[in-house]
This record gives C-alpha cells, sequence and structure tokens, in this order.
C-alpha cells in the first residue's frame, strides 16, 4: 500500500469550487495507485468566524466549550469533501479526530497529542477507501473534544504521518511553497527546493506563518518529510527534510518579518541578584511567552527590555504593575512600534561574519538596531516598525537571495 497523507489547508477548501478542486487532485492520487489519507482544516476563515461568534455571547467563553465549537468547522469541511469524492465516484469517508483514535491531553484549545490509534484507518484503506479526517481536533482519555492550537491541522497530518508510517506529508496550501522571504515584500523572493526542520522552525517562530510550529517539530522529531505544495498547480513545492551537509554551504536560508510582536521596558530595575528572576516569574505565572530579552547594566539600577506577542501586551504590563513593588522598577513602558526582522540559515555554523554582515547592512542604511538576540542558526534584530520592510529588503539583498543572483556558495 503506497500510503500518503495530504492536508488541505482552510484556503484550499474555502469553498465548493476548492473542495472539488482538491478532490480532483486526490483522486488523480488513488488512480495512480496511492491510499491517500486526507487531513483538512476548516473552510476558509471558519475558525476565525466562530471565535468572534463566541466573543458576541460571552468574553470569558470556558475553554471545554471552545473546543466543542471550534472543532465543528473541521468537521464540515471532511464531509464535503467525501460527498465531492463520491461525486467523482470515489469511494471516500470522513472522520472526526476521535474516530480515528487521536488521543490528546486535556489542555483545552491547545492539546497535545498523547497517542494515534490508526487501525480504524487502515482498515478502511484496505477496502479500498479514501479516508479523510478532520485536522486540529482530538480527544482526551475521558472522550472530551480538544483542538490542538491554531494551524494544528498540520500536526494532524504530521501525526497521522509518522503513525501510519506514509514515506511523507503533503501540506496543500495557498503558495508554491516556501520562500526565502516573502514575496510581497521582496519581489526576486526564490522558492527554495529544500530545507531543514530546524531552519522552517526558526522560519516559522520568526513570522513566516506557513506551518503551525509545533508540526514541524514533530515532523523533525520523527524525521517525517514533509512538502509544502501550491493546491493550485502541480509543481514541487518545497521539502521540509533532515539537514545534510550541503545545506551549509549557504550562509542564509531566507529573512523573515514579525510585526506581531511588542517591546516593554522596565526602567530602575535595582541591580541585585534575582530581580531578573522576579520579573519573568510573573510574566510566567501569567502564561506571558517572553521573545528577545536584554539588560542594560546601569551601578545600582538596571533596564530591562523584552518582547512579547501583541495579543499579550496588555496582560504582561498589568502583571509588571501588579508586581512594581516587589520589583522596584521606577517606570515601565511599552512600545508596538517594532518590528522583528531575522536571518536564518544552518550555513551560520560554519561561516563566520554572519552577523557583522547584518549589522553593517542595516547600518549602512540607517536603520537603527533596538534589540538583538542571536540562536545557533539564526540573528533577529528588533528596528522601528517603518523600517521593518526596507531591512526585510536590505537583507535579502545582502545574503543574495534573489533570483538572478548567485548563491553565495562555499565562501571560505
Ligand atoms: N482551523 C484551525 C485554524 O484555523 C486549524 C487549522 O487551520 O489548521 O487554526
Ligand atoms: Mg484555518
Amino acid at each position: 500500500m503506497k500510503l500518503i497523507v495530504q492536508k488541505f489547508g482552510g484556503s484550499s477548501v474555502a469553498n465548493p469550487e476548492r473542495i472539488k478542486r482538491a478532490a480532483r487532485r486526490i483522486g488523480r492520487y488513488k488512480k495512480e495507485g496511492y491510499s491517500p489519507v486526507v487531513v483538512v482544516s476548516a473552510l476558509g476563515d471558519t475558525t476565525d468566524e466562530l471565535l468572534k461568534l463566541a466573543g458576541r455571547i460571552t468574553k470569558k467563553p470556558s475553554r471545554r466549550e471552545l473546543d466543542m465549537l471550534l472543532s465543528t468547522g473541521e468537521q464540515i469541511s471532511t464531509a464535503l469533501l467525501a460527498m465531492a469524492l463520491h461525486e467523482r465516484g470515489f469511494d471516500a469517508i470522513s472522520f472526526t479526530g476521535a474516530q480515528v483514535g487521536i488521543v490528546t491531553d486535556s489542555a483545552y484549545t491547545r492539546a497535545r497529542i498523547l497517542n494515534v490509534s490508526p487501525h480504524r484507518i487502515l482498515e478502511e484503506l484496505k477496502n479500498g477507501k479514501i479516508v479523510i479526517v478532520a485536522g486540529f481536533q482530538g480527544v482526551n482519555v475521558r472522550q472530551e473534544i480538544t483542538t490542538l492550537g491554531r494551524g494544528g491541522s498540520d500536526l494532524t497530518a504530521v501525526a497521522l504521518a509518522k503513525a501510519l508510517q506514509a514515506g511523507s506529508c503533503e501540506i496543500y496550501t495557498d503558495v508554491e511553497g516556501i520562500f526565502t522571504t516573502d514575496p510581497r515584500i521582496a519581489k526576486d523572493a526564490r522558492k527554495l527546493k529544500r530545507l531543514s526542520y530546524e531552519e522552517m522552525l526558526e522560519l516559522a517562530s520568526s513570522g513566516a506563518q506557513v506551518m503551525q510550529a509545533r508540526s514541524i517539530e514533530v515532523a523533525g522529531k520523527f524525521g517525517i518529510p514533509v512538502h509544502v505544495r501550491s493546491s493550485f498547480s502541480n509543481g514541487e513545492g518545497t521539502w521540509i527534510v533532515k539537514e545534510d551537509k550541503r545545506m551549509e554551504e549557504v550562509w542564509i536560508r531566507g529573512v523573515s518579518l514579525n510585526k506581531d510582536e511588542a517591546k516593554l521596558t522596565l526602567g530602575g530595575v535595582p541591580n541585585r541578584p534575582g530581580m531578573a528572576a522576579v520579573i519573568f516569574r510573573v510574566l510566567a505565572d501569567h502564561g506571558i511567552n517572553v521573545d528577545m530579552i536584554i539588560q542594560n547594566i546601569g551601578r545600582t539600577r538596571t533596564d530591562v527590555s523584552f518582547t512579547v506577542s501583541k495579543s499579550d501586551c496588555d496582560a504582561a504590563m498589568n502583571a509588571l504593575k501588579g508586581a512594581a513593588r516587589r520589583i522596584g522598577f521606577t517606570h515601565i513602558s511599552q512600545d508596538a512600534d517594532i518590528a522583528k526582522v531575522s536571518v536564518v540559515g544552518v550555513g551560520m555554523r560554519s561561516h563566520a561574519g554572519v552577523a557583522a554582515a547584518m549589522f553593517e547592512a542595516l547600518g549602512k542604511n540607517r536603520i537603527n538596531i533596538e534589540m538583538i538576540s542571536t540562536s545557533e542558526i539564526k540573528i533577529s534584530c528588533v528596528v522601528k516598525k517603518k523600517d521593518g520592510e526596507k531591512a526585510v529588503r536590505i537583507l535579502h539583498e545582502e545574503f543574495q537571495l534573489g533570483k538572478k543572483q548567485p548563491v553565495r556558495e562555499r565562501v571560505k
């Protein structure tokens, strides 16, 4: 059995025409001898609309009920896609996450998959059926419906590919693949043929929103090759695979931009052991994720700045103000007028000078850097929001990522 997992995102099933188009493609694979297991997202913006609907009833919906609500979106697309396949003469059957044994923990709205027992899927495949599974959902051990966090259909697809030992996992979306940067920002952005899980993960967490970050993590952990491609064309997309030696020949794989973060600054924090611990414990206890952190040490007082996602900004301000006495800062401010520009590439490990080249390029173009953070394969700079897109273009050019330029390879 040539098993293949194919995931269709919301834009790929946004209306009846697109659902029929997806059915055509799935049917082609079936005719070629594949046994497709198809994962679908909710139609278009359904999930956002359901969230809005809940918001009109209550400001504080129960998270259990939210999952009951949100999981209905995916159930609609599975049934419609099954019907579209029936129309084309194929035997297809749709399932919820619970029906195909996707068991999660009980963290409603962001549950983790604990186990997948796919015997029902295997049984139906053996009967020659095309199996369609509702993405983004599972069930806890008490049979309560859970969802896997926004974009969670990707995770369903990867988890099924693992459980079914499928050779690969296709992610159909409305772009041709992963690009060196957002083509709307840099016109000469190039589609990448391959990149590593780690690079994709860094790009995803720094603003490139093609796949759910968690799903890439899981794909990487189990070494499942992921093919991100367009549902509107037949072209090869981008393969996300295990890192190999050749990938290191290129300095930088891509440049990303994130405009969804805000910067908070605490001024005049007493300069003594344990203060950073207090600040970030307060944030952690409020469930607020912090991204970049910088601290400037003065003699008796220090300034601490950090970034959080914009949606957490008010909560972070309030939490810190509530702990003002304990922390002892003299002032607090926020700045949402920022953008984070990141360059990512496993080649950074073996090439010196990437940071210098990045800062020089920004400096030459009079773009001020407000914060810097690095990982082994990523360098991020916070700049003024108005400079964000320009910075992306400058760096895309600096690292010769564009179409017409020779890739800067084997730099000794
Ligand atoms: N429909 C869900 C969302 O919009 C899951 C998904 O699309 O993957 O987040
Ligand atoms: Mg969606």
